[in-house]
């Protein structure tokens, strides 16, 4: 038999799916932000209104900054026997079930939901909710809660707009479009804690974060006239300055920031793994050029975890880039 091609499922039978089962373990991704987890954390918590069982993992542990979203702490890395069982595995904010660690037990297809936002998600859901034109998973996760009809009360709002803040860089990137801001004042009606919000993930930076970020403005490169700035961060930097990975966050956008800049790239060597995130000013498809390495993400932002050296992976990434049309 010829299997057909997954397609994207409609909000209606998201909903009804989430009706239908009893029991719901919400997954984050890896390296977790803000959207990852406050769409899971917003869907779960809605859910729970519902009168169902929900369980959140998260391979990772929560980083300090998002430490202050309602039911954050229940977050664990382990799952009780009873979620093994028939729960419904929703995935948010990741283009492949993979990108949730190899910590996550294996879970059948027919129990797994995928509700996302990336460019080029692989449908791996039994559902597949992927929304390519919204700026964040916690905007998609709105839409389900609308067609639930459960009431959104200031705890859900909270973890849906630090979605949306966190993806759209508190409402700076392009992909803050007129309806996102429409749908952010809605949930500041309701209750959600802005001001919160902007504290605890954008403000609020710890010393050793400033330091690290001399340490990488430091190390910056310009190439191609100008058009590609990159830089590097490992672990000797984080011992001088004793920040650490969560620290380097959001650090790229300062070198996507500098003058005449399209592409930015920083590649965190750090225990024994390098990463790069990669962020474009809107010329080029870094998401394309991402994938070209075994990664993924967005048009504007992306990312991959390089196999090599640091330094192969500087060449690979500039070879990448300028097949892409750098
Ligand atoms: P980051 O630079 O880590 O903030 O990631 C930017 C975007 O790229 C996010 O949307 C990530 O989900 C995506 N991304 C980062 N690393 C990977 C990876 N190894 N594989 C697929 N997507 C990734
Ligand atoms: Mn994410
Ligand atoms: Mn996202």
């Amino acid at each position: 038999m010829i299997e057909s091609k997954p397609r994207i499922a409609s909000v209606k039978e998201v909903a009804e799916e989430l009706q239908r089962r009893s029991s719901f373990v919400m997954v984050s991704h890896v390296k977790p932000d803000g959207d990852t987890l406050g769409a899971g954390l917003a869907l779960g918590l809605a859910l729970k209104k519902l009168g169902k069982n929900v369980w959140y993992f998260q391979q990772d542990s929560v980083p300090r900054n998002l430490r202050f979203l309602p039911d954050a702490e229940l977050v664990s890395n382990e799952l009780p026997q009873a979620a093994r069982e028939d729960a419904l595995y929703v995935f948010c904010d990741m283009s492949d079930w993979r990108r949730a660690g190899d910590l996550l037990p294996p879970v059948a297809r027919e129990n797994m939901l995928d509700i996302d936002h990336h460019l080029g998600n692989s449908l791996f859901g039994k559902l597949n909710f992927v929304l390519e034109n919204e700026c964040s998973t916690g905007s998609v996760v709105m839409r389900i809660l609308r067609e639930l009809g459960v009431a959104i009360d200031a705890r859900i709002a909270t973890c849906i707009l630090a979605a949306i803040m966190t993806d759209t860089g508190a409402f700076m990137h392009s992909n803050t479009t007129p309806e996102v801001l429409e749908v952010s004042a809605e949930l500041m009606r309701l209750g959600a804690d802005k001001e919160r919000i902007t504290r605890e993930i954008f403000a609020n930076k710890r010393v050793a974060a400033t330091r690290l970020l001399g340490c990488i403005i430091g190390a910056m490169r310009f190439a191609h006239d100008g058009r590609y700035c990159y830089s590097y961060v490992d672990d000797a930097m984080l011992a001088q300055t004793g920040a650490d990975g969560e620290d380097t966050e959001d650090t790229v956008n300062v070198l996507l920031g500098q003058e005449g800049v399209d592409v930015a790239a920083l590649f965190k060597a750090i225990e024994g793994e390098i990463r790069v995130s990669l962020r474009s000013s809107g010329r080029l498809n870094v998401q394309a050029v991402a994938r070209l390495l075994g990664g993924g993400g967005h048009f504007r932002a992306a990312g991959l975890t390089f196999e090599g050296t640091l330094s192969e992976a500087i060449v690979s990434v500039e070879a990448a880039l300028v097949a892409q049309g750098l």
